[in-house]
């Protein structure tokens, strides 16, 4: 038969040894390899329990940011979303009305604004696009989930708690703005 490639090695199909046949061999050295690695340091790590370190670099959740006073900085621009080589954001722009000033900090905000995790690359172009520091990603990674329509994750999932009136919270969202 010709050769695909020169590459090929030639099958050994001498008979096999009483030793051979008996496997007891390979199977002693099988099971010295198991026991070495009982005396190794575990490379896993039992998350949630235990947590990995991560690079200074890592890109993990988006957060929408509010300023000191609590208010919304989007104001729904769409350069995030153009910026995004996913496509993964998508966002309705609504006006502010008056009264509504201690809750949007321009004249636009992000009525909805949607971020699909599942298209996501956490590559970070939507926070640099972002004119007004709305955007950021975080040191957070998007938690697992059963249903593909529980990877997209909207406004509510994403801003920030209110500086103001949940303080705790939004430190602990806060996170390390990577
Ligand atoms: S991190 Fe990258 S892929 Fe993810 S939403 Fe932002 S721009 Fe799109
Ligand atoms: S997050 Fe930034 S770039 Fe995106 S719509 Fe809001 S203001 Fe514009």
């Amino acid at each position: 038969m010709q050769a695909l490639t020169h590459q090929s090695i030639a099958v050994n199909r001498k008979p096999m040894t009483f030793w051979e046949r008996l496997y007891l061999i390979n199977i002693i050295k099988g099971m010295m390899i198991t026991f070495s690695h009982m005396f190794k340091k575990q490379p896993t790590i039992r998350y949630p329990e235990q947590k990995r370190e991560f690079s200074p670099v890592f890109r993990g959740l988006h957060v929408l940011n509010r300023d000191e006073e609590g208010r919304e900085k989007c104001t729904a621009c769409g350069l995030c979303a153009v910026a995004c080589p996913a496509e993964a954001i998508t966002m309705e722009a609504a006006e502010r009305m008056e009264g509504e000033e201690n809750l949007y900090k321009e004249e636009k905000y992000a009525a909805k604004y949607e971020i699909n995790m599942l298209r996501c690359i956490f590559c970070g172009l939507c926070e640099e696009a972002c004119p007004k520091d709305a955007i950021y990603l975080s040191e957070t990674f998007a938690p697992a989930n059963y249903t593909r329509k529980g990877f997209i994750y909207d406004k509510n999932d994403l801003l920030i708690p209110n500086p103001i009136t949940s303080a705790a919270a939004y430190e602990q969202a806060k996170g390390v703005q990577a």
